[in-house]
């Protein structure tokens, strides 16, 4: 660039910065703030928002407002970090609309790539501005052009933190090989596995494809007597974690038994999903090895609602109280515990279903607002740019109308959504 060229950018420049027509500061002037650090809603603050990140937070006097800004009101609103569901599927759609198998066989892929559109622009609506989508379920790849489709602005939706395919042990998860005819080969909800080598390609592949996480069904129910065991050895398992980690790709597994849960804390996973027969002593063992737990509360409210004729309110049937019983478990050890529903098995933009499962199970609302907020953002090894209302951090903000931290249920009702400083939603103007 010549030096007039720079004059004529820096001129350009400055006639942009001064025109307010162009002005990227914008205000956000709600009844309270949490920031997520701790559990005070702050009266009187605000947040000056400058193109994707936050510029300043605080008391809004006190803040140095650039002329020009454009100031949103947000009367009777608490202003939050965006929330994150980090154990979502966003080509899954509920099962009393259609059941899992009849989505995997019947649903073309293209269908299914449309609904996942739709889904991600319910969840980033409801003031989900961060999913974790652990699988496609049969979609292929599916979810890196969702992904991509996102980020282009293609289609409005949250940050995606993605697993493409994930990988299950041959004949262990579905559809089949039980209650179909043996001579069938039916399309998979995973990538079918065995052996060390064949995980080696598949950890291979996924990644090269775009994985951001790595997701392993260390067990399931496979075996004839209905329950779930162990799919993988140990050997398979480690083998999936060395190549991953050698990559900067995180593993989360599901694991829905204590043998299950055991294997994947040997090879060193990073997070564990359901873990729902997990006894005492084995999350005692992922506090200390440092293992997140997502704990998919509402999956097993799901199912109870759709196969077990439980409706909300009701007892906890035996599934549920095996699933509640494992959360207060971790919560007693102290793992570290996000905010990981399963939803896709329950509707897409009810994600906050699981936020007050945590709070009803033992959590305060402002651990489990942390949970689904700073904690989730630890875990996807964000904590530096999202889940806080911090200088310096993408602008992904959400106002809640009321005050979540004396009432959990202000989070059913979203207001105003903002992802990287771009409006999705705000309160029609008078
Ligand atoms: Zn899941």
């Amino acid at each position: 660039m010549t030096a007039k060229a720079i004059l004529n950018a820096t001129a350009l420049a400055l006639l942009l910065a001064a025109a307010p027509a162009f002005s990227s500061d914008t205000l956000l002037v709600p009844d309270r703030v949490w920031t997520g650090d701790d559990g005070v809603a702050h009266t009187g603050w605000a947040v000056l928002v400058h193109d994707e990140h936050i510029a300043a937070v605080g008391p809004v006097h006190s803040l140095q407002i650039p002329a020009g800004n454009t100031r949103i009101e947000l009367r009777g609103t608490t202003l939050i970090p965006g929330l994150m569901d980090i154990h979502s599927h966003v080509f899954l759609h509920p099962y009393n609309e259609t059941l899992w198998n009849d989505q995997v066989l019947k649903e073309a892929e293209a269908y299914r790539v449309l609904e996942a559109a739709e889904h991600a622009r319910a969840t980033l609506l409801a003031g989900f501005t961060t999913l974790r989508d652990l699988g496609t379920e049969g979609a292929g790849y599916g979810d890196v052009s969702i992904k991509r489709a996102i980020e282009d602005g293609l289609i409005p939706g949250p940050r995606m933190f993605i697993a493409t395919r994930a990988i299950v042990a041959t004949d262990s998860y579905g559809p089949g090989p039980k209650g179909f005819r043996p001579d069938l080969d039916l399309p998979q909800g995973g990538q079918p596995v065995s052996g060390v080598d064949a995980m080696l390609a598949a950890v291979r592949e996924q990644i090269g494809h775009g994985a951001d996480w790595v997701k392993l069904y260390v067990d399931y129910r496979w075996t004839n007597d209905g329950d779930s065991h162990p799919t993988f050895t140990l050997a398979e398992i480690k083998a999936a974690v060395e190549l991953a980690h050698a990559a900067g790709k995180p593993v989360a597994v599901h694991a829905a038994t204590d043998a299950g849960m055991r294997l994947a804390i040997a090879a060193g996973v990073d997070s564990i999903e359901h873990g729902d027969g997990g006894s005492p002593e084995t999350f005692a063992l992922m506090k200390q090895h440092g293992i997140a737990y997502l704990p998919t509360l509402t999956a097993a409210e799901a199912y109870a609602q759709y196969f077990e004729h439980h409706q909300a309110g009701q007892a906890p049937t035996p599934r549920m109280q095996q699933a509640a019983q494992a959360f207060r478990y971790a919560l007693a050890a102290g793992v570290t515990i996000g905010c990981g529903s399963d939803v896709g098995v329950f509707a897409h933009g009810t994600n906050w279903r699981e936020v007050e499962w945590m709070a009803r199970l033992g959590m305060s609302n402002t651990q489990a607002l942390q949970a689904a907020t700073v904690t989730d953002a630890r875990i996807l090894r964000k904590a530096g740019e999202l889940g806080r209302i911090a200088t310096g951090y993408d602008a992904d903000l959400v106002a809640v109308a009321g005050d979540p931290l004396a009432d959990l249920r202000a989070i059913e009702h979203v207001a105003f959504v903002m992802k990287a400083g771009r409006i999705y939603k705000q309160p029609a103007t008078p």
